[in-house]
């Protein structure tokens, strides 16, 4: 294992494999409050559609976690027109407070009445609109929450167009386990207004499951979908009966157990917690111009400086408020923000309470808890919930992208393009972890039935390491370079040891659903570090064949590289020893031997800086006698060294 920056690698399953797109593609679309995705799943499972200007059509998964792809659910109106929708609405919500609607997904279906409080906060003007229900009036023009859904509706299905090359006509759109008929029907005719037809509407904490392969196969299970989102708090308990394995199209059954949160609840909360004061100073603002431009601000401000304090300790915000705004200028804590939210971190467990009451289960009951929704990527929120619910939680999906995912399988389930069910009941690709000198050591070997569980021991090869870096990887190749990247992780904090002291136990576990968890610790700190992942994402039976295939036609090669590298880094070890010891006792031994060790030093070294360079370059036999070599030269070093310190231990007792 490495602690230095990990080694470039290829990735062997890329978009280049992928199937190609039907002409008439089902899109899983998610319809959030705060921000809407498209995906799109084929055989090789889901994957988001990026949609950004630049158009690249399909994103790498583990890049930018708020990168491209979510679009802010957010347009902007001037007059008749749409002027602005997404990202560029979003980045003109300070400027153009009044005519920007965002969060209108509070408004879908609901009576004025019941939003009554929603509306007298918002920056913009909502009002009593036809029979009793919300309607958003901006330049004298009235719309219903319908339309202003159905413009963001139009623009996600034209970018998502773009993307796939293909028109996009139909669509699977999520919404709150909560939403009643009248929420339902008033998402389907968004749909019907953008000219989608909305072939399915699927609970959110559904679509989060089959994300995650949850129904796929096994057995029945009771699972929590935790979903902090931007504006909202909602927990579901689901029950779910797998798909009948003898009918290939047969569906699983989710089934609703109890939903509870608090829809006055969500990432916009711990933002304002952070700035309490000035939000307070804000709120107190007479103008309503200029009190909805203060909040737009913090809002941007607090938000961001929330998401830095998710990776950060502590991070600092600066404001020119250029007179408009008061000016800023602080520093925020970690370890404060997280005692100042701690009510509202509570509010979402007394929510997870009532739900599992109103199920009637105890929390020992849940086979699985699955995290959805940007907040929680806090780590607060992660721990809470674990602490809570006493068991990990499914996180190896962006939770801000999983909602996006499941509809696309949903949807691929429904156009009949569903992926292989041979890759679900065994593990498709071994899996292991990288080691020194860019070597594979395979953990979980290919055609393991899941659940499956496998247990190392691994240490450092460089003295002093405190930080240990850790990569999964898949494939059958023996060097990293020929496997696919699954994951990076870091043990950190390790205190200071020689290389090979430390005891990294590293435990590979997939479970029923093929989901794999990847927890290390350093036996002598205690310190920790995990990953999960979902390795099957992005594989095709075709390519599983393929990087089969493969490693046999290199499988001699492979093997012999594979020792070369093991032999370099053990190598290594031998010459730092031996280079150390002869320098102690050099006095201490004949000159023909120092001559002949240091000979051999010369050449093991340039064996090993050839191996380094081009491994396939080294015969491992003859390798292997220069280090035997050596070894035997430097015996009487080895000798002299020991007597040296049983003779300075003599000397200093007492
Ligand atoms: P919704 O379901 O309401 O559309 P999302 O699931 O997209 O919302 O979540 C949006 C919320 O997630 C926002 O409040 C945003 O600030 C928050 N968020 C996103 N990334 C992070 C992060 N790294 N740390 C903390 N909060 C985050
Ligand atoms: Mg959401």
């Amino acid at each position: 294992m490495s602690g230095d920056s990990p080694s470039s690698k290829t990735q062997v399953a890329t978009e280049a494999c992928r199937a190609s797109v039907p002409d008439d593609p089902i899109v899983g679309i998610d319809l959030g409050t705060t921000n809407s995705l498209v995906a799109f799943a084929d055989a090789a499972g889901p994957r988001i559609l990026s949609l950004g200007s630049d158009l690249e059509s399909v994103e790498d998964e583990a890049s930018s976690q708020n990168g491209n792809g979510l679009v802010p659910s957010v347009v902007r109106y001037r007059g008749d027109v749409v002027e602005a929708v997404g990202r560029e609405a979003a980045a003109g919500l300070e400027d153009h407070a009044t005519r920007t609607v965002y969060s209108v997904k509070r408004y879908m279906g609901r009576r004025f009445d019941d939003r009554r409080e929603d509306a007298a906060a918002s920056p913009y003007r909502v009002v009593e609109g036809a029979r009793g229900l919300s309607g958003i009036e901006i330049d004298g023009r009235m719309r219903s929450p319908e339309e202003i859904s159905a413009d963001l509706l139009a623009h996600l299905r034209d970018r998502a167009s773009e993307a796939l090359g293909v028109p996009v006509r139909r669509a699977v759109v999520t919404v709150p386990a909560y939403f009643d008929d009248a929420q339902r029907q008033a998402t389907r005719d968004a749909g019907r207004i953008a000219g989608i037809d909305v072939v399915r509407i699927l609970n959110e904490p559904t679509a989060a499951a089959l994300a995650y392969g949850i129904g796929g196969r096994g057995d029945a299970e009771t699972i929590v979908v935790y979903d902090l989102g931007g504006g909202t708090f909602d927990v579901t308990v689901l029950e779910v009966m797998p798909a009948d394995p003898s009918s290939p199209d047969g569906e699983a059954i989710f089934r609703v157990l109890a939903t509870a949160g608090d829809t006055r609840l969500g990432g916009d909360d711990f933002d304002r917690v952070l700035l309490e004061d000035l939000h307070d100073a804000a709120m107190a603002e007479s103008d309503p111009e200029r009190r909805a431009r203060r909040l737009a601000v913090l809002r941007a401000v607090g938000g961001r400086a929330k998401i830095a304090l998710s990776d950060a300790a502590a991070t600092r915000i600066r404001l020119d408020g250029g007179g408009v705004v008061p000016d800023l200028d602080r520093t925020l804590d970690r370890a404060d923000f997280e005692v100042a939210a701690r009510p509202l971190v509570d509010r979402t467990l007394d929510a997870c309470e009532r739900a599992l009451k109103d199920a009637g289960l105890e929390r020992a009951a849940i086979d699985r808890v699955v995290l959805v929704g940007g907040s929680t990527r806090m780590p607060m929120i992660r721990e809470a919930v674990e602490t809570w619910f006493d068991r990990p939680a499914y996180v190896a999906l962006d939770p801000d992208r999983v909602i996006a995912l499941g509809a696309a399988v949903q949807g691929s389930i429904l156009a009949g393009t569903r992926r292989d069910a041979l890759l679900l009941d065994v593990i498709p690709l071994s899996l292991g972890l990288e080691t020194a000198g860019g070597a594979v050591a395979k953990l979980v070997v290919r055609n393991t039935m899941v659940p499956t569980r496998s247990v190392e021991m691994f240490s450092t090869s460089v003295d002093g390491q405190l930080n240990v870096g850790l990569h999964v990887v898949q494939g059958e190749r023996e060097m990293v370079a020929d496997c696919r990247s699954l994951a990076r992780f870091e043990l950190r904090g390790l205190p200071p040891m020689p290389a090979g002291i430390p005891q990294i136990e590293v435990a590979f576990n997939v479970d029923a659903n093929g989901v794999l968890g990847v927890d290390a610790v350093e036996r002598r700190s205690g310190r920790r570090a995990r990953v999960q992942v979902v390795p099957s994402n992005g594989l095709t039976r075709d390519e599983v064949d393929r990087i089969e295939a493969d490693s046999v036609t290199h499988a001699r090669d492979d093997m012999m590289v594979h020792r070369v590298v093991d032999l370099a880094v053990n190598a290594a070890l031998d010459v730092k020893w031996i280079t150390e010891a002869l320098d102690r006792v050099r006095a201490d031994v004949d000159t023909e031997v120092v001559a002949s060790v240091e000979a051999g030093l010369v050449e093991l070294q340039a064996l090993i800086t050839q191996a380094r360079e081009d491994p396939r370059s080294v015969d491992p036999d003859a390798f292997h006698a220069a280090k035997d070599r050596l070894d035997r030269a430097s015996m009487p070093v080895h000798e002299a060294s020991i007597a040296r310190s049983l003779r300075n231990e003599a000397s200093s007792g007492d």
